[in-house]
This record gives structure tokens, C-alpha cells and sequence, in this order.
């Protein structure tokens, strides 16, 4: 058992396809072991997205997390991380395959609907930044 932390994003709550990305998830297996609904704050979505502060994008990035409620998920399964990835589709949804939540819901490179961690570290740092232990599920 892997977790993995995941966002519906902005536009995607915006459009109302949140309730079609979870269905999504729960198909494809995965747990949902925490859930919440937030509107980031500018220092959130910058802590969030540190590892961008130096791209070109990322005050835009920010910017775009920041402009209306998100939602902010714990996931967890068989290689939870990988699998979400696969799901979730490449981060430009002109490159995503067909099947993929990006290649359905995403509008543009930046405004692409989901995020997911990229590696067991990245999981490590982003799950306890948005909940605590209390929050997640126990089995
Ligand atoms: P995420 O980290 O959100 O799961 P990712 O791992 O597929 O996405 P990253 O390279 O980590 O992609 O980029 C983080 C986010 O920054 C992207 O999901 C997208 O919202 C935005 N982004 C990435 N590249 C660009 C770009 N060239 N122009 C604008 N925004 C971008
Ligand atoms: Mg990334």
C-alpha cells in the first residue's frame, strides 16, 4: 500500500466536474483516506509549489491556485503514485492520452485539473503539508 496526495484544482471545481474527476478515482480502486475543500492562500499554494519558484510560470501558477476553492485528497492503494499519474495524463492536455482526466477536463497546460505527487518524497512532504495525522483515516 502506497499514498499519494491529490488536488482537483481550481478550474476544475469551477467547471463542476469535481464529482466526475472522484468518481474517476473511486473506478480506478483508489481509497480516498482524507478530504477537504479550501480556498489556498498566496504563502499556501507558494509553499505547495516550491520547487517551481524559480520556472517562469510560477507566479502564474500561483496566481491560478489561488483564484477559487480547490480540492485537496490523500489517496491510497497498490502504487498509488504511479497509478495516479497514469491517470491524471501528461501535464499539457494536448499531450495527454485519451482516457486520462487531463485529456477530458483539463483546459490548458496550467489550468489542467489534477495534480498528483511525483515520487514517495514529494507524497512525504505534500500530504502532512495540507493534513495532519488526525485527518486521515485510520484503518
Ligand atoms: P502537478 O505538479 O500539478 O501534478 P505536473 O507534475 O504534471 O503537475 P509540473 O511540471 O510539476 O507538472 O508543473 C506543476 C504545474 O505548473 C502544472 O500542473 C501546471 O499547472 C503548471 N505548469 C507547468 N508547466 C507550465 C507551463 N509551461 N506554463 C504554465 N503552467 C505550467
Ligand atoms: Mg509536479
Amino acid at each position: 500500500m502506497q499514498r499519494t496526495f491529490a488536488i482537483i484544482k481550481p478550474d476544475a471545481v469551477a467547471k463542476g466536474v469535481a464529482g466526475r474527476i472522484l468518481s474517476k478515482i473511486e473506478e480506478n480502486g483508489f481509497k480516498v483516506v482524507a478530504m477537504k475543500m479550501m480556498h489556498m492562500t498566496d504563502a499556501q499554494a507558494r509553499g505547495f509549489y516550491q520547487v517551481h519558484r524559480e520556472r517562469p510560470f510560477f507566479g502564474s501558477l500561483v496566481a491560478f491556485m489561488t483564484q477559487g476553492p480547490s480540492i485537496v485528497m490523500a489517496l491510497e492503494g497498490d502504487n498509488a503514485i504511479a497509478r495516479w499519474r497514469e491517470l491524471m495524463g501528461a501535464t499539457d492536455p494536448a499531450k495527454a492520452a485519451a482516457g486520462t482526466i487531463r485529456k477530458e477536463f483539463a483546459s490548458s497546460i496550467e489550468a489542467n485539473a489534477v495534480h498528483g505527487s511525483d515520487a514517495p518524497d514529494t507524497a512525504a512532504f505534500e500530504i502532512p503539508y495540507f493534513f495532519s495525522a488526525l485527518e486521515i483515516t485510520a484503518r
